[in-house]
């Protein structure tokens, strides 16, 4: 037997979770098959967000703007000012049948490293909060979350994006391919004719972030050109030994990036 657990508000939340440490947490449900398929038997209890009205909403302000975890791809890519101050990320979030952008939570997508979210988020500096009763409050990068695992009794409460700066360059890119899509994600801060800063960021299925870090430093402090783009081959050996990033996503982003950096150029 499952027991559903639905708390409303976030102190209820933090305190069951702390309380059922071992209770599956939902939030749209749009990834609970792949979710349950991994258990060997139904959870004992589960613990649905849907009730939690703290988690839901978007606020673009002056100092940046706060997504709520319940916030729905479809209530992000839908949004007017999100559209316009943050385009890559409503990008990202346009895709995929309906009723699984009606679903899919921002908090699911961060939880489940999604690689057709997670490089909009990351060359956009998003930092994703998480709390939990006796743990204290944290604002992580996206791409930390990679290499860590959150704390028992940590949920993700929010995700948080600095406002749109001046001389910000913006591309996002999904392209399909045999063995699943790949996206390409990527951020120029261009001052005085020279690149201040650079984030580039590819995602596949294996791969949901891969910062493309030694063509990023080929680019700072010069003008922009695609002549970075020859180190790819490189930044990919570098990042990626075992070879999961299929010689297409590799040839794909090479060529978008080439293209938008001519571009711009
Ligand atoms: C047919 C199909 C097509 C899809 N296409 C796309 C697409 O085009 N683009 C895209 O981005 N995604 C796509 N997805 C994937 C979907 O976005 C993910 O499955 C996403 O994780 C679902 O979010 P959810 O809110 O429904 O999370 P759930 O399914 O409710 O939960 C997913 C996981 O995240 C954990 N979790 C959820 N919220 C939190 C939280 N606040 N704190 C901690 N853990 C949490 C849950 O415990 C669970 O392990 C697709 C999925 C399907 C089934």
């Amino acid at each position: 037997m499952t027991f559903l657990h639905r708390p409303k508000s976030v102190k209820e939340l933090l305190k069951t979770h702390h309380d059922l440490p071992d209770a599956m947490v939902l939030a749209g449900g749009a990834g609970l098959m792949k979710t349950l398929h991994k258990r060997a038997e139904p959870p004992h209890d589960v613990i649905d967000l849907s009730g939690v009205e703290e988690l839901k909403g978007i606020q673009v302000g002056r100092f940046g703007t706060w997504l709520g975890a319940m916030s729905t791809l479809h209530a992000l890519s839908d949004d007017p000012l999100m559209r316009k101050n943050h385009p890559c990320l409503t990008q990202a979030c346009s895709y995929g049948p309906p009723q699984v952008r009606a679903r899919a939570s921002i908090g699911g997508i961060v939880a489940g490293h999604r690689y057709e979210v997670l490089p909009a988020l990351m060359v956009m500096g998003a930092r994703v909060e998480f709390r939990g009763l006796e743990v204290p409050k944290r604002r992580d990068r996206v791409q930390e979350l990679l290499t860590q695992q959150a704390a028992r009794g940590e949920l993700i409460l929010a995700v948080h994006l600095p406002p749109p700066a001046l001389g910000e360059q913006l591309l996002f890119r999904r392209i399909q391919g045999g063995s699943g899509d790949v996206v390409i994600a990527g951020r120029l801060l261009v001052r005085d004719g020279q690149v201040k800063e650079a984030a580039l960021v590819v995602g596949t299925p294996d791969q949901p972030g891969l910062h493309l870090a030694l063509v990023e430093a080929g680019l700072v402090g010069q003008p922009i050109s695609a002549r970075p783009i020859a180190r790819m081959e490189q930044a990919y050996l570098d990042l990626d030994p075992e070879g999961t990033v299929s010689s297409y996503a590799r040839a794909a982003s090479a060529r978008v990036l080439r293209s938008w950096l001519e571009q711009l150029s």
